[in-house]
């Protein structure tokens, strides 16, 4: 198998770009040749017809300079919120202008680990990316470090990733790092280290190979990088480390297929409607009249014209059980209405919902992609 097919193939692809990339680590100063080279594979990707997300670190190491923080010293959380919050502007200033320069837009988002946990603010936080990338936006996100302390923190842009990979049902997401990919042993010290192409399986023996090995100006190491890699292949997406340090980093990727592909055995929606399935706790019951077990079948959105009854008590973004009206349990799905307003919208047409709710936040209750059905999976 060619390295290059899961970066080809990915109609939804994320990259992230670690801060010693982008960062010039003595000045402070965003490496423009370098970033503008990045939007040029960016705009490749974008023409091949890929839907492209960054994730960037970098927004504390443009910051600490701008306010003469030291780079010597380890910054205490308050200054590293200030940082954060000087340099991320000016980041998402550098992305907008490169991307601009090309005619791509630019959405910048700020996240926090409550966005990826909160089920009903990680319905926001998908319903909206998916939006953007259907409007041919390329979304820059960051973690909200400014308002994030430690309990409530991803902590590192490496697990960032791959939740925002996870949360957009990506097909690929790359960490662009100072480093090839994963080796048997750490490479700046053992010179007889080999990469590795491809895991399929997180193995003891392949954890074992990382050993923290890391930059000074980020915040990830190999470890944080298989534990990307785990999210990611359990949420359908492969994943790659590569180097980024050079200019074009995504079309070198592809010119020399040096990198480690972790590869998911199953796709991004697949691995969805398995987590709805499985994992996640209904909060309540829709029961579908025999019209809608129909559309159910035949894989389609669930319609609130189709709702019969509503139990239980429960928000948007929560799991609820479908059941036909003989009370047989047909699956599960992440609903996009609360309970009350559930009820008020059972068995009228969408078209009614915004003069029954005084708002319309969409048509269907249940999204296809949020359903898990015991006969289609
Ligand atoms: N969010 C941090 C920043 O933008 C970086 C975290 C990381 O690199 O893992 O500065």
């Amino acid at each position: 198998m060619t390295t290059k097919f899961p970066l080809l193939k990915a109609k939804r692809l994320v990259l992230k770009i670690g801060s010693s990339l982008l960062v010039n680590e003595k000045t402070g100063q965003v490496k423009n040749t370098w970033l503008n080279a990045l939007a040029d594979d960016i705009l490749t990707a974008y023409e091949r017809g890929q839907q492209v997300i960054i994730v960037t670190s970098g927004a504390v190491a443009v910051g600490r300079k701008v306010l003469n923080l030291s780079t010597d010293k380890k910054l205490l959380l308050p200054q590293k919120q200030a940082a954060a919050a000087v340099g991320q502007i000016r980041l998402a200033h550098y992305y907008q202008e490169v991307l601009a320069e090309r005619g791509l837009n630019v959405a910048q988002i700020l996240l926090t680990l409550d966005d990826s946990e909160n089920r009903k603010r990680y319905l926001n936080a998908r319903n909206t990316l998916n939006t953007l990338l259907d409007l041919g936006v390329i979304p820059v996100i960051n973690e909200n470090d400014t308002v994030a302390t430690s309990e409530i923190k991803v902590g590192d842009n490496d697990r960032l990733a791959a939740r925002v990979a996870q949360m957009a049902s990506a097909d690929a997401l790359v960490i662009f790092s100072d480093i090839k990919g994963l080796y048997t042993a750490n490479p700046r010290k053992d010179p007889a280290a080999k990469l590795i192409p491809v895991v399929e399986k997180l193995t003891p023996e392949i954890e074992a190979m990382a050993d923290g090995a890391g930059s000074s100006v980020g915040t990830g190491g190999m470890a944080t990088k298989l534990m990307a890699a785990r999210l990611c292949m359990e949420a359908g997406c492969d994943m790659a480390i590569a180097l980024g340090s050079e200019l074009h980093p995504l079309t070198r990727m592809l010119k020399t297929e040096e990198c480690t592909w972790f590869l998911a055995d199953k796709t991004p929606i697949s691995a969805r409607k398995a987590w709805i399935g499985g994992a996640i706790k209904p909060r309540g019951t829709l029961v579908l009249d025999q019209g809608a077990v129909k559309a159910l079948d035949q894989g389609k959105s669930l319609l609130p014209a189709g709702i019969k009854a509503v139990k239980g008590s429960f928000e948007r973004g929560d799991a609820v059980t479908l059941e036909d009206e003989n009370g047989c349990f047909l699956g599960k799905g992440l609903t996009a209405y609360n309970a009350h307003d559930a009820k008020a919208i059972a068995g009228k047409h969408s078209n009614e919902i915004e003069s029954i709710l005084g708002y319309h936040g969409q048509d269907e209750i249940i999204h296809r992609d949020d359903l898990f059905t015991e006969k289609r999976g």
